[in-house]
């Protein structure tokens, strides 16, 4: 299969005013197939989140180069990139960042509102929460979710838009070990489903339904 992200000798350094400059990420290389699932492991302030922010084109690196779905991110611009993450990248994260006061399913409408994709907002939203079995949050406000509906939402709202690439930084991290079982299951079957799935975790058993695993130190594989 092709690759969907070809990173090659990527840096990111961040310089903080009287500290030598850090390289968060240090000539890291790394390809992942379209379809694949990867996890990734790593102590804290290993470099996970700077990675994958790169990776969600959120970041821009300091050197090297990163391709997603063929395309040199560096090179876009700033309202391309934009448009670019919107239509290509779902991301789903630890703190959910949903809208507390809104329901399920103005939470899972959100990408659409910005895409120009041709996609029916209702029958979307319908479809995808039928699939993962949340129809009965959609008129729930978020904020009297559990932990766990609620990161079935936000995996909902990161599908709503059929991106092809999942990024997930450390999704169970504040869940309980049913859930988090529930939630993995979840991006595995997502991961099956044909996307591309990135998940960063701290869990070992979490790590393991993952078709690859690799491991970030000091900003290196
Ligand atoms: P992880 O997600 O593995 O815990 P991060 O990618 O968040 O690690 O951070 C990697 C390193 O980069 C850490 O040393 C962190 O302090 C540093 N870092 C991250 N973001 C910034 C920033 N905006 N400015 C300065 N240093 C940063
Ligand atoms: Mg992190």
């Amino acid at each position: 299969m092709e690759n969907i992200i070809e990173i090659k000798n990527l840096y990111k350094t961040y310089t903080v005013k009287g500290a030598e400059p850090l390289n968060a990420i240090d000539d890291l290389s790394l390809n992942v197939k379209e379809g694949e699932f990867v996890a990734i492991k790593g102590v804290s302030g290993s470099g996970k989140t700077t990675l994958l922010n790169i990776i969600g084109t959120l970041d821009s690196p300091t050197k090297g180069s990163v391709k997603i779905l063929g395309k040199e991110i560096s090179k876009m611009k700033p309202g391309q990139l934009a448009a670019f993450r919107n239509d290509n990248i779902g991301f789903v994260l630890q703190d959910f960042a949903l809208i507390p006061y809104n329901t399920g399913y103005e939470n899972i409408e959100v990408p659409l509102l910005f895409t120009h994709k041709k996609i029916n907002h209702k029958e979307m939203i319908e479809k995808i929460a039928k699939d993962i079995e949340i129809e009965n949050l959609l008129n729930q406000k978020v904020n009297t979710m559990s932990g766990g509906q609620k990161q079935r939402v936000a995996i909902a709202r990161a599908l709503v838009n059929d991106p092809k690439i999942i990024l997930a930084d450390e999704p169970t991290g504040a869940l309980d070990n049913k859930t988090k079982k529930i939630i993995i299951d979840m991006l595995r079957s997502v991961a099956d489903s044909g996307k591309t799935v990135i998940m960063v975790t701290h869990d070992d058993k979490a790590a393991s339904v993952a078709d690859r695993i690799i491991t970030i130190s000091d900003g290196k594989i």
